[in-house]
């Protein structure tokens, strides 16, 4: 998969935008303030529809502007889009060919990116929430199953929260309907449950690989699923589905006591091991690092495996965060394979005898 052209109106500093890019390797190359990450979140937003950086969509409007706009031309193998993202402070309107979509979830899944920030090493040291939000977001643009199951189980989730505050404030007493709720946000938390499952069993197979590659075979990554519903049954969604709803009966009288589901794929989380010990707690900032690496460059692998194409990978302010022996590895899994578009602010120190012709970008103040 690669974009071939981006235009961007009103779009953060860049009042208007129009440029064709390389296939392979994309350099854009600015001091600090120019506008080179702006550029790298607008590709990410055309693909999610959506910030990395932010849940405030105003940011992305021009100061001063009413809207901002995001076209681009995408072309897959057989395929190719026109895809237009316009954002304004009533929303969002997506585009595919110029045909309006009516629900963003039609517009999502036409553009794959994978984007490698420093703040990813969050992946690695963050919160469970974090991680959480990681897998979501890619599973959700690899299977448009896993975007409306996980859709499904929040809206489900936030309707049994609700009649949970209600039985703890005596506003309600049915607790037939609350058994109804927990059954139907069984059955969309199995299907999340039982998808994760598959997907981190390949993702960590890739991860292992790379992961093997960049320490030369001396460590050992492997991924630890931590869910509440047991491993024995997190294989089809029918036993995930029994193990969620015995779940909710034996914590029913806690629930209610606070107003909440206590359990369910919303609580799960994903521990990153190496050599038998979980990395965020015991690893070095050199292995976390490299870690969250391997996590990054295996989705590469996973969505090929999954959607048979590769997704651009969109690399901000990393080469300059790794030594040369990660460089190297890293620019060799990319080579000839994946549309790459890096930021930089020079390029010393960048390996650049690995990068085959590098189309570089200057950015300037928003041009
Ligand atoms: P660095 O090398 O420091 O990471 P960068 O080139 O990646 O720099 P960006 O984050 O892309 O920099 O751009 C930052 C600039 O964009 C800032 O000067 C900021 O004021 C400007 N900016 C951010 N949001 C908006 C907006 N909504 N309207 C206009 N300008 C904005
Ligand atoms: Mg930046």
């Amino acid at each position: 998969m690669r974009l071939d052209h981006l235009t961007l109106k009103q779009y953060r500093n860049y009042s208007a935008v129009d440029v064709d890019f390389s296939p392979q390797i994309n350099v854009l190359m600015g001091a600090n303030a120019q506008g080179k990450t702006n550029l790298l979140e607008a590709m990410y937003v055309l693909a999610l529809a959506r910030s990395h950086r932010t849940n405030n969509d105003r940011e992305l409007i021009q100061f001063g502007e009413q809207f901002a706009r995001i076209a681009g031309h995408v072309s897959r193998e057989t395929t190719s889009n026109d895809l237009e993202l316009i954002i304004s402070t009533q929303g969002k309107r997506a585009r595919i060919d110029r045909i309006e979509q009516p629900k963003l979830s039609q517009y999502l899944g036409r553009f794959n990116v994978v984007l490698f920030a420093p703040e990813d090493l969050a992946l690695v040291k963050g919160s469970p929430a974090t991680r959480r939000r990681f897998i979501d977001m890619e599973f959700g643009q690899m299977s448009a199953k896993y975007l409306f199951a996980l859709s499904s189980y929040r809206t489900m989730l936030k309707q049994r929260n609700a009649y949970l505050k209600q039985l703890k404030f005596h506003q309600a007493n049915d607790q037939v309907y609350l058994e109804v709720l927990g059954d139907q946000l069984a059955g969309f938390g199995a299907e999340i449950v039982v998808a994760r499952t598959s997907l981190l069993q390949q993702m960590a197979t890739f991860a292992a690989t790379i992961h093997g590659g960049i320490t030369k075979g001396r460590e050992q990554l492997t991924f630890a699923y931590q869910s509440q519903v047991p491993e024995e049954a997190r294989q089809s969604v029918e036993t995930a589905q029994a193990a969620l709803q015995t779940l909710f009966k034996q914590h029913t009288a806690r629930e209610i006591e606070q107003g909440t589901t206590l359990v369910g794929p919303h609580r799960d989380d994903v521990a990153f091991i190496v050599n038998d010990k979980n990395v965020a707690n015991y690893g070095s900032q050199g292995q976390q690092r490299t870690t969250a690496l391997a996590v990054k460059l295996a989705e590469i692998d996973l969505m090929k495996a999954q959607t048979g194409e590769y997704p651009v990978l969109l690399l901000d302010d990393v080469l300059s965060e790794l030594d040369d022996a990660r460089q190297t590895h890293l620019l060799k899994a990319i080579q000839n394979k994946v549309q790459t578009f890096l930021t930089t602010t020079s390029l010393d120190g960048i390996a650049r005898e690995l990068i085959d012709a590098p189309t570089v970008f200057h950015v300037d103040h928003g041009t």
